[in-house]
């Protein structure tokens, strides 16, 4: 999910909208933006779909008036899941003795049934099945004084990965899990300020990009005071999700101080060194494979095309939740460039392989087309567990790494070869010279390794054991 929150500018909704629209890679289901203005008090919207269908006509933004304002895009991870209900649409509102407060929240929460069951014996009506909602709940039951003290207590409690953004009728508040699994970063436009999960989504507004959240970092902000900063969280040894320099954030965004898209182009250079081969082409599998396929291209020399186009009116095949759809999906959004790759041996970049779906069609389909040979060189290593965090994976079972080795995957694909680059070339890429120590790894990468960060306690209830 992507989360976005501004204070202190006029016409506040505009600004989130933009913010969002910059966002939506993050997630394309459903959108929803909560401001306040003085004189109509909070203001909420929630549609399905996408910002640019719903967010932009003067008459929803005359519904949501405000100098502060929070917004959310939501893809799926807990909840309800295929067709989002429109109560599952952040941003959550809640009020509270001292007033209104409303919250959106990007990562997952571990201990979210568990939580929701003690909370719904005590008394809490839920109004929708998101985890996220238990810190609403959590807010409501707190003694705190101010709604940021009883945020605070609230996320004490909450297990998992989050970046939140929330908003009272002042304040505009962020907070980072203390691990820092998502990203989240502050932003400064003109007088005001904003919060973001990515940097393309300052860039958007106009807005000078000032730090990161750090992970464990809880920020109030309002016009007068500026930014005030604490730590309310006993300090731990941060894992930033390594998949977001992979796959999820988007290339022009800057994480952890570094651009993505030049982390991603490493990693394009590593897979070149870990797995050379010979051939006449490198080809991405657009867009989400492009920035490696170049790296491959300029370390190993070997001409980089664009033997696959993608149709730039659909979105991202994963992030549809049904089989049948993403089944269709890879034919809608990818066509094979015959011309060019006829007769060609041919290295087909992408950033992963989940259920094998995407790779095995596009293998089809560029055979089809009269390829010599299909080298597949994937930009992450085998992912052969499910994330907890807020990477919509699917079950174990359903992991094509889960179950087989990498020989066995080529076999299964029907590729002339298939390489992934290895963990240690993967935290090379990002920066990390020594590779991944083994002892305390820099990121999470539990995906990849099955070594989890934080214990996903309610999966284990239900059985899950890594
Ligand atoms: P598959 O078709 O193997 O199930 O999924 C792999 C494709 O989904 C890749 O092309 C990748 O770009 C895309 N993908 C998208 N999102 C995710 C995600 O959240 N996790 C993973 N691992 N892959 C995703
Ligand atoms: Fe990111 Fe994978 Fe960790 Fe999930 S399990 S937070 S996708 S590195
Ligand atoms: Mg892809």
């Amino acid at each position: 999910c992507g989360v976005f929150g501004v204070v202190g500018v006029a016409d506040a909704a505009n600004f989130v909208a933009l913010g969002l629209h910059a966002l939506q890679h993050r997630g394309q289901e459903a959108g929803g933006i909560v401001t306040h203005d003085t004189e109509t008090g909070f203001n909420q919207a929630r549609r399905m779909g996408l910002v640019r269908d719903n967010f932009t006509s003067a008459d929803t933004m005359q519904i949501l008036p405000g100098t502060i304002g929070i917004g959310h895009v939501r893809y799926s991870t807990a909840g309800s899941k295929g067709q989002t209900a429109i109560r599952d649409v952040q941003p959550f509102f809640g009020e509270f003795s001292m007033g209104g407060a409303a919250l959106a929240h990007n990562g997952n929460i571990t201990n979210a049934m568990s939580l929701r069951r003690e909370l719904i014996e005590r008394g809490s009506i839920f109004q929708s099945s998101s985890d996220s909602e238990c810190i609403i709940h959590l807010m409501a039951r707190s003694m705190g004084r101010t709604i940021p003290d009883r945020m605070e207590e609230a996320l004490r409690k909450v297990e998992g990965a989050f970046s939140i953004v929330a908003m009272t009728r002042t304040k505009l508040v962020g907070c980072r899990d203390p691990l820092g699994v998502r990203p989240l970063v502050l932003g400064k436009v003109g007088d005001g300020w904003a919060l973001a999960s990515e940097t393309c989504a300052l860039d958007i507004i106009g807005a000078e990009f000032v730090r990161e959240i750090a992970p464990g970092e809880m920020v109030v902000i309002n016009s007068e005071k500026g930014v005030q900063s604490h730590f309310p969280f006993r300090p731990n040894r941060s894992r930033f999700c390594i998949f977001e320099h992979v796959y999820f954030s988007r290339p022009d965004s800057i994480l952890g101080g570094r651009s993505v898209y030049e982390t991603r182009e490493n990693i394009g250079r590593e897979l070149a060194k870990e797995a050379p081969v010979e051939a006449d082409l490198v080809c991405p599998v657009p867009d989400s494979g492009t920035p490696a396929a170049i790296g491959y291209s300029l370390e190993s020399g070997i001409p980089y095309a664009m033997g696959i186009i993608r149709n730039q009116y659909m979105g991202r095949t994963f992030i549809e939740p049904t089989e049948q759809i993403r089944n269709m999906g890879v034919r809608l959004k990818l066509n094979v460039n015959r011309a060019l790759i006829k007769g060609k041996r041919v290295i087909l970049v992408d950033d992963s392989v989940v259920r094998g779906t995407t790779s095995r069609k596009i293998k089809e389909m560029i055979l089809d087309a009269g390829a010599a040979e299909v080298h597949f060189r994937i930009a992450s290593p085998p992912t052969a567990w499910p994330c907890f965090y807020g990477v919509d994976t699917p079950q174990r079972e359903k992991l094509l790494a889960a179950t087989m080795s990498e020989d066995e995957m080529c076999e299964h694909l029907g590729v002339d070869s298939l390489k992934f680059i290895s963990l240690n070339g993967l935290y090379r890429a990002v920066g990390e010279a020594a590779g991944r120590d083994k002892n305390a790894p820099a990121y999470c990468d539990a995906c990849f390794s099955g070594e989890y960060p934080v214990a996903p306690s309610d999966m284990i209830d239900q059985g899950f054991h890594a």
